[in-house]
């Protein structure tokens, strides 16, 4: 935690302090001074029978407030499940998975991720699958929720297949749980469906869409309009999820119409992207098919079509494009509008959480991917990771 009140938010919150400070100290100068004549009643202009000798005290400067904002956004995490059994979950309490990106998390004013995964110690029921041998469901310990709060984040999406693996009892707790650490979260239709954060005196906004039962649907454009202009009208920068298209490795085209896979319905995902920026949203953070997939810019904001698998840990398939991911930084005006960006790549494997990749294959994806899908978009990539305008 400590480093991320000196990185993230203490610089502001010190220069939030000394104008505090130097205000008091005004107002506590103005109560002595009255206390100390004992004249409570009459102004001293009154009073006095001279002149008053002039202020020569320049005015104190209060420094603008910033307009630039840095958002971070990554894709899915689960650090590790106790169900079914405690073996699936990672060495030292899975305080070490996320050490090497904490710091980069940590810097941004907002930092966002998905919450593949319910956080519950034990009980729930565990959700039933057709197919056993294929059933994926899961229970992290409830102290890991730490590791969330440690790494900066303040805004998670609980709108995914995974946020409903324990029922009810495993919603109530992860909720629970993430309160208590100041995470703020969306994604369940009907009771959470929208964030609001302040930091510094922005008002930051966040909400979150899957096609799963119980989450804000991503298949209903104008219930998502209508969360996103509310949230567009009380907030200066609206920042969308979504959980939605196919999987794999061959599906890391955007398609641009509904794509089913298992035979449910995904979304359409670019419908969707343009409809929430009509509606006012700033940025739309996509993830769901497990692999990376490209980026645009429509209307001057930033849409992210899959962040990929970022902390995955033990039952995910990490094979080829699903062991590498983008952590994406956009930094934006007070008006949401995008300014530039900064991708670093990451890889995960078995043994451990996203590192830094040398190899930078998630750059490289997304330049690829851009160009095939959007090559229309005025987002350049550059092959160290800037993410800035064409023109
Ligand atoms: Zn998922």
């Amino acid at each position: 935690m400590l480093k991320k009140v000196l990185s993230k938010k203490g610089f502001r919150f010190g220069g939030l302090f000394c104008i505090i400070a130097i205000s008091v100290s005004f107002l506590s100068c103005g109560e002595k001074a009255a206390a100390d004549t004992g004249n409570v009643a009459l102004p001293a202009a009154l009073t006095d029978t001279g002149p008053l000798p002039r202020d020569t005290t320049p005015p104190v400067e209060v420094a603008p407030a910033p307009q630039r904002f840095t958002i971070i956004g990554v894709g899915d995490m689960m650090l590790g499940t106790n169900y079914p059994s405690a073996s699936y979950l990672p060495p030292n309490g899975g305080r070490d998975l996320l050490a090497e990106v904490r710091g980069l998390l940590s810097s941004a004013d907002i930092t966002f991720g998905n919450l593949e995964g319910t956080i519950l110690d034990k009980g729930g029921t565990a959700k039933r699958c057709n197919n056993p041998s294929a059933c994926y469901v899961f229970r992290s310990p409830e102290n890991y929720v730490q590791h969330f709060a440690d790494a900066g984040f303040d805004f998670l999406s609980i709108a995914n297949n995974h946020s409903g693996d324990f029922g009810a009892a495993g919603r109530e707790r992860t909720k629970a749980k993430l309160k208590e650490a100041g995470i703020a979260f969306a994604g369940l239709a009907g009771t959470d469906e929208y964030a609001v954060v302040e930091r510094d005196g922005v008002k930051y906004g966040m909400c979150a869409f899957a096609p799963n039962s119980g989450t804000s649907s991503i298949l209903d454009l104008a219930k998502a309009r209508q969360i996103v202009s509310k949230l567009a009208a009380e907030c200066d920068i609206v920042l969308v999820s979504f959980h939605g298209g196919a999987e794999g490795a061959s599906h890391q085209n955007v398609p641009r119409r509904s794509e089913t896979y298992y035979g449910e319905n995904r979304g359409d995902v670019y419908k969707f992207s343009h409809a929430v920026i009509d509606a006012g949203a700033d940025i739309v953070f996509g993830h769901g098919p497990h692999v990376t997939r490209a980026m645009e810019l429509y209307k001057g904001r930033l849409i992210c079509y899959s962040l990929g698998n970022f902390c995955t840990y033990g039952r995910f398939s990490l094979n080829g494009p699903a062991g590498f991911a983008p952590i994406v930084s956009v930094t934006v005006g007070r008006d949401g509008a995008f300014q530039e960006g900064q991708v670093t790549p990451i890889y995960q494997q078995k043994a451990h959480g996203p590192k830094i990749d040398s190899q930078k294959r998630a750059i490289r994806t997304l330049i690829e991917l851009t160009q095939a899908d959007f090559p229309e978009t005025e987002l350049l990539i550059t092959q160290e990771g800037k993410l800035t305008t064409k023109k």
